[in-house]
């Protein structure tokens, strides 16, 4: 694969673990993780590998403020924001919820990083984005737009090079299991998978938006990647794997699935996940074991995607409910 212009600041390659206790405690297969909650930027998380892309991009544009969007408690807005101070940029996120009274989780470190805040409604998120770029620009602040989850061709780049560094780690999972949302993570892993003749088979687990859509959306991201790698690729949404079964009631909702998920993977293997992304996925990868889904002896590999200050966040203060 060719070289893309990279910055590097990621703790890599992140650790393969082997998780023993709890491939024993839910029986048939055997279960790894692959760390990337902890990629080391200010708790890290996947978005710190497209970053290191994304900034690339950035410093060849001559550019002094980043400028992104997510949900109130985004992890990709707190590790874009982190890059920025890394970097001497200013930061400006544009959040679609309602400003809380206090700080917490993400958005604590988000203050804590310099960010700068704009709250708007879900529905309104696109235009204040282009709204509060059109002001930083006529402000001669030279903006950078880092697109929704870091997912442009560039930044799901970032995850043909982690499927690259999971191989040289000698991993050789039947499976690969994970958390997709915007889609560049597995965009990124398809196209790897492809052009580095890996043959597991990589599933998400969708957070929150339909298969369809995401299998299209992550089709042709994959052969976006593909294109900016100078390899051609031809996917089709048919070959991308998404469930969509496990989002429950709906983006960041906690329920039984997700709390049951987080109680097992802390108390089998001291391993923390989050409430909005890796707690789901994985109730969706317990329930596909227990529901037969994959063959007795298979190895699946978990790739954990980061998160863990949400577990911080005010509105999932039922997680510290006894049970
Ligand atoms: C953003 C995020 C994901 C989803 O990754 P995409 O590339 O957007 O599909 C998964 N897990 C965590 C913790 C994330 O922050």
């Amino acid at each position: 694969m060719k070289k893309l212009p990279r910055l590097r600041f990621a703790h890599l390659p992140t650790p393969v673990e082997p998780l023993p206790r709890l491939s024993a405690k839910l029986g048939a297969v055997k279960l790894s993780a692959k760390r990337d909650d902890q990629t080391g930027l200010a708790f890290g998380g996947n978005k710190t590998r497209k970053l290191e892309y994304l900034l690339a991009e950035v410093q060849a544009n001559d550019a002094r403020s980043l400028i992104t969007a997510g949900a109130a408690q985004s992890n990709h807005c707190r590790q874009t924001a982190a890059a920025a101070a890394r970097f001497g940029f200013d930061c400006v996120l544009v959040l679609a919820g309602e400003a809380p009274t206090t700080l917490s989780g993400n958005l604590l470190l988000d203050h804590l990083l310099g960010a700068e805040l704009v709250w708007t409604s879900p529905a309104e998120r696109d235009l204040t984005l282009e709204e509060t770029f059109a002001t930083w620009q006529a402000a001669g602040r030279r903006p950078y737009l880092i697109p929704y989850g870091g997912s442009n061709p560039t930044g799901a780049a970032a995850y043909a090079y982690a499927l690259e560094e999971l191989l040289s780690q000698g991993a050789r999972p039947d499976w690969i299991v994970f958390a997709t949302s915007s889609g560049g993570t597995q965009a990124g892993l398809v196209a790897g998978a492809r052009l580095l003749g890996f043959e597991g088979r990589l599933l998400g687990i969708s957070v929150d938006e339909p298969a369809a859509l995401l299998q299209g959306r992550i089709a042709s991201l994959a052969n976006q990647v593909g294109e900016i790698l100078g390899e051609s690729l031809s996917f089709q949404a048919g070959e991308i794997r998404v469930n969509d079964s496990y989002r429950g009631a709906g983006y960041g909702m906690m329920g039984q699935a997700e709390q049951e998920a987080l109680l097992l993977f802390a108390r089998q293997e001291g391993l923390l996940l989050d409430p909005v992304y890796t707690g789901r996925a994985a109730a969706g990868l317990i329930d596909l074991i227990r529901t037969g889904f994959f063959n007795p002896g298979t190895e699946v590999l978990f790739w954990h995607t980061g998160g863990s200050p949400a577990l911080f966040a005010g509105r999932y203060r039922q997680l510290g409910i006894r049970q």
